[in-house]
């Protein structure tokens, strides 16, 4: 028999008229470097999620690069990040030669501890910059833990790569730092196949990471540099993409809900398994739908991933907390527990989580099929 279609955790998905803005940029030969589709992206998305302005760049991972020079990070600066994250989040730190602090989660949102924020800044009162992640779509708890950096004048970068389209007290994600940061790498809620933006409401500090994004070329007929350069600006192909993309954000929104729903619905009688809490301070995007098993259940994630794997199905662990990376091992750690005695909970998620298929190209059968798989161990 032929093995079933793949179904994928999170895969590119277009609406329609990508191609309607690619073929613009064609029909005037502007390929590259900049041209329309690249300030009407930034001013789009802009205004989606209402800021003043946006630096369209070539990835995320660029984004928070710029952003946290443009916060002034630079050699031998403390930086804080969430652990629970995807490496990207934390390795511009070290671009910048900066030294990283890994802070812990928080049960109820998954995201950034305030509790550990605050044993962090006992040792270490002075960071730089602060980088919150809103993991898989759902938004931190800025209220406690934006008291706790301004209380201490840290700028927070909010990297909202994953959240775009989710919301936290009636604002959206990417405008909830001094700087956000958002991807539309293959695998997010909406795809460039590969981009980012850097948002803001200062428009002088945006414009200068738009400089060094084009090598920090000065106004002169001759190519004069007083500062160090990067290639990071997005091309406008890529940008094209992106607007198309943005007219279908709120459907991807409407589908990735109704599949974390499908999920919180078939599994609310095992009492094995626990979907990822959703805090009612905001609305998540719900980019991938996770669950933990109990930690005395007999069933592991590895059981789950591999009946999954067997069906041609993608699932993937949680992130691996980034303290635990062998990369970042040196760099200190505080846990939301009592690091003496217990696990921290990032390790504890990391160890019972499991992210679920969230394709929105995903059809009902197709998740009633995943859900049978899983139902079948209980
Ligand atoms: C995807 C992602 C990034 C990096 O984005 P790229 O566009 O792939 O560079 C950064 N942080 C988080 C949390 C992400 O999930």
């Amino acid at each position: 028999m032929d093995k079933p279609e793949k179904i994928y955790l999170a895969s590119p998905h277009m609406g329609g008229e990508e191609m309607k803005y690619i073929q613009e940029a064609f029909d005037t030969n502007w390929i590259a470097p900049l041209g329309k589709n690249v300030n009407q992206f930034e001013k789009e998305m802009a205004a989606y999620v209402g800021v003043k302005t946006g630096a369209a760049l070539s990835a995320g991972t660029a984004a928070l690069h710029l952003g946290l020079k443009a916060l002034g990070v630079g050699e031998g600066d403390v930086v804080f990040c969430s652990s629970l994250t995807f490496s990207a989040s934390a390795n511009p730190i070290i671009y910048l030669g900066a030294k990283p602090v890994f802070i812990d989660s928080e049960p109820e949102t998954w995201n950034m501890s305030p509790a550990a924020l605050e044993k962090a800044y006992e040792q270490y009162p002075n960071p730089k910059a602060v980088i919150i992640v809103d993991l898989y779509g759902q938004a931190a708890d800025y209220e406690k833990l934006s008291a706790l950096c301004k209380a201490h004048h840290t700028p927070i970068l909010e990297d909202a790569a994953e959240a775009l389209g989710a919301t936290y007290q009636g604002q959206k994600c990417g405008t909830l730092g001094d700087l956000s940061v958002l991807s539309f790498n293959g695998n997010k809620i909406i795809t460039t196949s590969g981009g980012g933006m850097l948002l803001g409401n200062d428009e002088a500090l945006i414009q200068k990471t738009r400089f060094w994004s084009t090598q920090s070329r000065e106004n002169e007929r001759h190519y004069e540099h007083k500062e160090l350069g990067y290639n990071y600006r997005m091309s406008n192909i890529v940008a094209g993409i992106g607007r198309g993309q943005l007219k279908v954000l709120e459907e991807r929104v409407a589908k990735k809900k109704q599949i974390f729903e499908a999920y919180q619905e078939a599994f609310k009688e095992i009492k094995d398994i626990e979907m990822m809490p959703v805090s009612d301070k905001g609305k998540p995007n719900c980019w991938l739908s996770c669950m933990t098993l109990k930690e005395n259940s007999v069933v592991k994630p590895l059981n789950i991933m591999q009946a999954l794997e067997k069906e041609n199905i993608e699932s993937r662990p949680v992130w691996k907390p980034m303290h635990l990376q062998p990369y970042f091992k040196a760099f200190d750690f505080f846990s939301h527990c009592d690091p003496e005695n217990e696990q921290s909970i990032a390790e504890d998620i990391f160890n019972r989580g499991v992210c679920l298929p969230s394709d929105t190209k995903m059809t009902e059968a197709d998740q009633q099929r995943i859900i049978n798989i899983i139902n079948s161990f209980f």
